[in-house]
């Protein structure tokens, strides 16, 4: 039996707000429902009032600003992966909403909801850091843009408060980086991440001398992360094998995976973040 649960459509934005500050925790936003209804189903949240921002049209477009680009937090990842201008401007973040879900699921996530879902595989939280994302939160009170590797702070949780919507993720694009993101799972389809890996790089093409990295995990922590150590490695030094493979070889250090997860040992992840490594700085250099 599915829980009683009251639920508002909202017109705009402050309708959407304005229960959220009344009644907090005991409200929840509604974008995609792919999480949410599940855990109400199964009894792990109860909120008094469902919140529908699934359909605003201010939360639902992605755009380019200047050298910014927008996404509305209820864009779905199947807007995301159809969008020509994202697939243009971060073909890795089109790929890692690809690999959520089968079409369905994909048909309604949004990108926002995977990002305040905060499973530490949230597969849209590792191409986002490495692009370096800044979210927007917005209360009645005001707003507040915050960097994404500020936003994850355990499995679950995230520094969103209740009174708070995302409204938006917006990241830098203009520079000639290439970047790849790759997950494993435990099969070919509809599969949560065991883990993932995301990258990004700005290589000088005269020089090959790796100017920027970021690279960053999914499902290999108690949050999505970046890994600094990993990045410092590759800065400043020459994109080659011998580096890739010393860079894959520290990855498997450097990770810390949780040691209750239920799809796969910590032991196996630290294999498999050496591995994603590896591979994702192969793609990414050798893409342009
Ligand atoms: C069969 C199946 C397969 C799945 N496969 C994957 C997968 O491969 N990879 C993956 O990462 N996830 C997967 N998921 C999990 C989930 O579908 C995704 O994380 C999805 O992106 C969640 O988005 P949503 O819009 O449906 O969120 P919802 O369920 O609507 O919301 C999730 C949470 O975010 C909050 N929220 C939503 N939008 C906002 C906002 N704008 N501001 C503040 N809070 C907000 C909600 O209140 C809720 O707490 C899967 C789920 C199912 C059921």
């Amino acid at each position: 039996m599915f829980p009683d649960f009251e639920y508002l459509k909202p017109r705009n934005l402050k309708e959407a707000l304005q229960p959220l500050g009344e009644l907090g925790e005991r409200c929840r936003l509604l974008a995609g429902g792919t999480a949410l209804l599940v855990d109400v189903r199964d009894g792990h949240v109860s909120p008094e009032l469902l919140v529908d921002i699934g359909e605003l049209d201010v939360l639902r477009f992605i755009k380019v600003d200047g050298e910014i680009m927008r996404v509305g937090a209820a864009t779905t990842l199947m807007e995301i992966e159809e969008s020509p201008l994202l697939q243009k401007e971060a073909s890795f973040l089109v790929a890692a909403a690809s690999s959520v879900g089968g079409p369905q699921i994909r048909n309604r996530a949004t990108i926002g909801g995977n990002l305040l879902y905060a499973s530490p595989g949230a597969d849209m939280a590792p191409p986002l850091l490495a692009l370096g994302a800044t979210l927007r939160l917005v209360s009645l009170k005001g707003e507040r843009q915050v960097p994404i590797e500020e936003f994850f702070v355990g499995p679950r949780r995230t520094i969103c408060r209740a009174d708070e919507l995302l409204t938006e993720v917006s990241f830098p694009i203009g520079k000639a980086g290439r970047g790849a993101f790759i997950k494993l799972g435990l099969r070919n389809a509809m599969a949560i991440s065991v883990g993932s890996v995301a990258v990004y790089l700005e290589i000088d093409p005269s020089t090959s001398i790796v100017q920027e990295a970021r690279i960053s995990l999914g499902a290999l922590a108690p949050t999505p992360i970046r890994i600094k150590t990993l990045e410092d490695m590759l800065r400043g030094e020459r994109a080659s094998a011998p580096l890739i493979k010393e860079v894959a070889e520290a990855a498997k250090r450097q990770v810390h995976p949780r040691s209750s997860s239920i799809r796969s040992s910590p032991e196996y992840r630290k294999a498999v973040a050496g591995a994603l490594v590896q591979k994702a700085l192969e793609q990414a250099i050798l893409s342009d």
